[in-house]
């Protein structure tokens, strides 16, 4: 379940961690659009301007010459539209002609050769109308724009549809973009660059493009570059998002790269364990050498985990006493024993239970708060309970160690020296460290074989501890040799597989009062498991 939730949730990580990359992607596409869109808007908008700027231009002329009353085509009228021409900025003629085309004068008293690109267009809410011409010579079409005086005379000025160049128009638009003017039916009068493209394409979306109107002037300019040409320009944009986006895709990823070795760090499930109780105590039995009887047990730890797999303690007790967790895991262990044992011992006031402590137990006094908390009025009682110190990791003298055992002794409980002999387990601190009871390690028990008559190293543990009047329990006691050995000895307290493994609480309450019930012979001691 756990490690199922955490794939599930490493996989949404790492589709989430791309998700920067794409977006630039998509949000540089949508913002070149929209800026290179604006951009070409005010262009064409330019050019719609214009375009009725010169029309006004025309129309200010032809209205300025003809409002004088002067007879057409007279000297005085000549002047007149000339000065009106050199006031203007755009009108480059002014004709005065018949409706079939006969020339009376203009401005410069020649021929004006000309010919229609369009025919005549009314301008919405004008007198005058409009058409396009072209002029010998000039590329540019012209607006020509005419006022008809009676059924025959018509005066008109004619003006560039563009006042500057199509060259300087363009240069202000990306490269590739292309131009064209035509009149609002669609007849193209005038185009710069190749809208061949443009007007093959497939989707809108392959282009950007923006078009206008020049006021009441029927011509409608427009503009349009393909998409990826202006996207080009915003390469270094591109680069820079994409590195940005790659980057925060990378943080991403490692935040979920140490989620997942978290999750399945030993350290991690194990704070899980604690917490949904998959560390349950075990207890294997201490056993009087002389009499058979059951004298208390040892506290140990399994981890059963959810799918019925059952982890001895090697495979944890070194990570949870690195990470700290082996505080809390001996506050649930504790819990739950008091709980398995209370009835037991209230029937067997004499039973010793051993409690193994950690290093992480002697930094502070904590732990002299968690024991009075859970056993001050449980029917196990604080007089029945044995700390084990041992010394896998040092211990040593300090301030916070003395304060620990002290604080244990006061409460009424007894302390051990776990795994003497062996680790940091100093036999200076036999004496200095005031524990009650020493547990001889099983490498010392394993040196006794069937015609061993003494085991040097062996007996001078038992006689110091015994010199400083400590108790003394054999661990891992295996075979009847060790037992006849060690009672020879003196030894009487022992534990190992040939009595008992760790039991659960149900197995070794049984087996507690079976023993207890009645007397057992010296030398009937079995194993009894
Ligand atoms: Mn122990």
């Amino acid at each position: 379940m756990q490690s199922r939730a955490s794939n599930i949730v490493a996989i949404i990580g790492v589709v989430l961690a791309f998700v920067p990359v794409v977006a630039v992607d998509l949000l540089l596409d949508s913002y070149v659009r929209q800026h290179e869109t604006a951009l070409m808007q005010h262009a064409v908008d330019n050019i719609g301007d214009r375009i009725e700027g010169s029309a006004n231009d025309a129309v200010t002329v032809l209205r300025q010459v003809l409002g004088s009353n002067t007879p057409l085509c007279t000297p005085g009228f000549v002047a007149n539209v000339r000065s009106a021409m050199q006031a203007s900025l755009d009108v480059r003629d002014v004709l005065v002609e018949n409706s079939s085309g006969v020339q009376y004068c203009d401005a410069f008293g020649g021929q004006v050769v000309y010919s229609p690109l369009s025919t005549s267009l009314s301008v919405p809410g004008h007198i005058e109308s409009a058409s396009l011409v072209k002029f010998d010579h000039v590329d540019m079409p012209m607006l020509k724009v005419t006022r008809s005086l009676g059924a025959e005379r018509q005066v008109s000025a004619f003006v560039p549809i563009l006042a500057s160049s199509f060259d300087n128009l363009l240069s202000s638009l990306a490269p590739a973009s292309m131009v064209r003017i035509s009149l609002t039916n669609g007849t193209p009068v005038a185009t710069l660059g190749d809208p061949t493209a443009y007007d093959a394409r497939k989707s809108d979306a392959d282009f950007v493009a923006a078009q206008s109107f020049a006021g009441e002037i029927p011509l409608r300019p427009e503009a349009a570059v393909p998409l990826e040409v202006v996207k080009a320009n915003y390469g270094g944009l591109r680069v820079g998002l994409m590195m940005l986006a790659c980057m925060l895709s990378a943080a991403v990823l490692v935040l979920v790269l140490q989620y997942v070795r978290r999750a399945n760090l030993p350290a991690f499930s194990l704070e899980q364990a604690i917490a949904h109780g998959e560390l349950k105590p075990y207890y294997q039995p201490v056993i009087d050498l002389v009499t058979g009887r059951l004298l208390g047990c040892e506290m140990l730890c399994r981890w059963e985990k959810k799918n019925g797999e059952i982890v001895p303690p090697g495979g944890f007790i070194d990570y949870a006493e690195q990470t700290g967790l082996a505080i809390p895991m001996t506050v649930s262990l504790m819990q739950q024993m008091r709980v398995d044992l209370s009835d037991l011992c209230r029937e067997m006031p004499d039973l010793k239970i051993s409690i193994n402590l950690f290093e992480g137990h002697f930094r502070d006094t904590s732990i002299v708060e968690d024991v009075q908390a859970i056993f001050a009025d449980s029917p196990v009682g604080l007089g029945q309970l044995v700390f084990e110190i041992t010394e896998r990791r040092e211990i040593g003298n300090s301030a916070h160690a003395h304060a620990v055992i002290d604080g244990l002794h006061r409460l009424g409980a007894r302390l051990a020296m776990d795994d003497a002999g062996t680790g940091h387990s100093n036999l200076a601190y036999l004496q200095t460290l005031g524990v009650d009871i020493v547990k001889i390690d099983r490498i010392f028990i394993d040196m006794i074989k069937p015609d061993s008559t003494q085991v040097p190293v062996l007996d001078g543990l038992i006689s110091v501890a015994r010199d400083l009047g400590k108790a003394v329990v054999a661990e891992g006691v295996e075979t009847e040799a060790q037992v006849r050995y060690l009672r020879a000895r003196g030894v009487h307290q022992a534990q190992g597989y040939l009595f008992a493994p760790a039991l659960k609480a149900r197995a070794f309450r049984e087996l507690a009062r079976a023993l207890n019930k009645q007397p057992v012979a010296p030398g009937a001691v079995r194993s009894a498991a």
